[in-house]
């Protein structure tokens, strides 16, 4: 019981600081995973339940920004994996067994179809071929990244042996502990509509500074080819690739 409050505080906190739901509950996806099942339905219960007073009330962001590929039939259904009641497309947890109706989906590379590629090349051109590369600029490591692949933001923050939370890129790999990153340090999210990415602060410890710049409380930035991003005192260089299909459009 203790975890599922644990977890629910955990969730409620990422909502407040501007997450989705989807993101949030991926990153505490294993962690659920972990429950039993009746500590599992409970927190489902609990989160649907503070999901439609909040909605109701309006007391907080809500960045739930429905992407195209969500798109779909207004009764479309999905089955639960783990019980077989048909649950309403777009739900993230059961509503009869608390368990996740889909996977975490990071890591699918599935391309969007997008109906013409604007013809700006800017700097901040992010097409839906782009690959998103930031370079660790103590270790070298270059972290790849889809944005595309998710329907919902991506989180960047570093991974503990103890706590429930696994952001979708871990920099614990590039000292992010002792360089200040936090958990959940900075989201990011791909807008099919503008071919941006949009980066913003969940409310790190150390903050997060594009070009220096420090980025405010909920201030959604677009990220640009070649920035700098600042992670606490982890640099990043931020490079956008582009792909054969995008360059030609
Ligand atoms: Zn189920």
């Amino acid at each position: 019981m203790a975890d599922t409050q644990k977890l629910l505080a955990l969730y409620t906190r990422m909502r407040n600081q501007g997450m989705d739901a989807r993101a949030a509950l991926d990153v505490l996806h294993e962690a659920i995973d972990a429950l039993n099942e009746d500590d599992r339905l409970a927190l489902a219960q609990r989160i649907r339940q503070q999901e439609r007073t909040d909605g109701a009330n309006q007391t907080r962001p809500i960045r739930s920004i429905p992407s195209s590929a969500e798109k779909t039939e207004p009764d479309a259904r999905v089955m639960c994996p783990h019980c077989g009641k048909p649950n309403q497309t777009g739900e993230v947890l059961c509503f009869s067994c608390g368990g996740f109706l889909s996977g975490p989906q990071p890591d699918i590379q599935t391309r969007i179809l997008t109906q013409a590629e604007p013809a700006s090349d800017g700097d901040d051109f992010f097409g839906a071929d782009s690959v998103l590369i930031l370079t660790a600029r103590n270790t070298q490591k270059a972290y790849e990244i889809h944005p595309q692949a998710s329907t919902r933001e991506l989180v960047i923050g570093r991974r503990t042996n103890s706590g429930p939370m696994s952001p979708d890129i871990d920099l614990s790999d590039s000292d992010g502990n002792r360089l200040g990153v936090s958990r959940l340090h900075l989201s990011i999210r791909y807008d099919s509509q503008y071919h941006t990415l949009t980066a913003f602060d969940l409310g790190s410890a150390n903050g997060t500074f594009v070009n220096g710049q420090r980025l405010h409380p909920h201030e959604v930035r677009v990220l640009r080819h070649s920035d700098e991003l600042r992670l606490g005192n982890m640099l990043l260089t931020v490079t956008f690739r582009h792909n054969a299909m995008s360059e030609q459009a």
